[in-house]
């Protein structure tokens, strides 16, 4: 897939206004009080609103997009609003949006995204992909292709955190490596971060727009009230406009690329990692080959394969070694779980090998 440019060199490019649009009076004095105080490059509002239980406030529906395009020329600011359904679009088109977003409750249906992308035919207008509300890659990437493969080559990615079990502070866990890798695959593809739908209380939502930033993200897409306590949906993580501002300052926009003088220091100290990569490889491949041979051993003398003590042993001698190292345990017990699991497969492939072969 090839991408164009959206968002270009701007960086933070920012997207802010309120979660949902409520009345034309809060979404013309979120609007004014953002454009006086803030270098924002769109300012969003949601018209239709997914909520998880009925009878939540649910959206103003079309006489929003009156509001917004009412934005748009007083302000002459770039309007976007998020679809779910060809006639979201229909009538986003019809006021005059300029960007659409799919929400993560619609990026998890196939159904309907090719609804969407059906309904976008033959348009040129920028599409903003956010993640699935479950941790799954390839539904963001199901969404991302059926929409390029209706024509349109402007799609932003949006990281809004993913549902889930694991115990955090966030609403949205950010799981990170999901849209890093989600940027490994797709280099050209423009992200930007919602720490609104991740945070889910604005304590946090510094700290997440920084992290952004500093994994390569273009900017964020934020959710901003004149009057936060007030608001229908979302209230515990909208700020001020004037809070934004001060958020924005404090942002520390680090460089892309390494500058010349230093690049001969990094390229010492990468060498010596992939060095390091390549003995911890190493060693990893040994460790595996012993797994094999005491696979065959305890087929041998009748031994399960699971040896719990031994596993309590390691767990608990490797992680004392790892305080001594001044390495996380956190981390040294995730390696260790997933190689222990590894080696118990392999080990329980081995007595398969051997039942199929008595078999035959
Ligand atoms: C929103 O942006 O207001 C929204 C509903 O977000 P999400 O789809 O990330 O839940
Ligand atoms: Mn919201």
């Amino acid at each position: 897939m090839f991408f164009e440019k959206t968002i270009g060199e701007t960086r933070p490019f920012i997207i802010a206004g309120p979660c949902s649009a409520e009345s034309e009076e809060q979404v013309f004095t979120t609007a004014k009080q953002l454009l006086e105080n803030v270098n924002i490059q769109g300012f969003r509002a949601g018209i239709w609103k997914p909520r998880t239980r009925p009878n939540s406030f649910e959206g103003v529906g079309e006489i929003g997009l009156h509001w917004l395009q009412q934005v748009k020329n007083q302000f002459h600011i770039p309007i976007t609003t998020e679809v779910a359904n060809a006639k979201h679009v229909e009538l986003a088109l019809k006021y005059g949006v300029d960007w659409l977003w799919i929400g993560a409750r619609t990026t998890v249906n196939p159904f309907s995204v090719q609804e969407i992308a059906d309904a976008l035919k033959g348009l040129n207008i920028p599409i903003f992909i956010k993640n699935p509300i479950n941790p799954d890659l390839d539904l963001w990437i199901g969404a991302i292709e059926r929409i390029y493969n209706a024509g349109i080559r402007k799609i932003v990615a949006i990281h809004r955190g993913f549902s889930s079990t694991n115990k955090h502070e966030f609403r949205n866990d950010p799981m990170w490596s999901i849209p890093i890798e989600l940027k490994r695959l797709f280099p050209d593809l423009e992200m930007i971060c919602d720490p609104s739908h991740i945070s889910g209380k604005t304590s946090l939502l510094a700290s997440v727009a920084q992290k952004a930033l500093d994994l390569e993200m273009n900017g964020i897409i934020i959710e901003c009230h004149c009057n936060p306590k007030q608001a229908l949906s979302d209230a515990k993580q909208q700020i001020t406009p004037l809070e934004l501002s001060q958020l924005v300052n404090q942002l520390i926009i680090r460089k892309l690329t390494i500058d010349d003088q230093v690049e001969q220091q990094f390229q010492t100290k990468r060498k010596r990692i992939d060095e390091l990569d390549s003995i911890l490889l190493e060693l990893l491949a040994e460790r595996m080959k012993i797994i094999h041979e005491i696979g065959w051993m305890k087929k041998y003398n009748e031994l399960t394969v699971l040896q719990l003590r031994r596993w309590d042993t390691i767990l608990k001698e490797r992680l004392s070694e790892a305080q001594k190292l001044h390495l996380n345990p956190d981390l040294v017990k995730k390696i260790y779980e997933l190689i222990h699991a590894e080696s118990i497969q392999i080990q329980i492939q081995i007595l398969n090998e051997i039942e199929s072969l008595k078999n035959t």
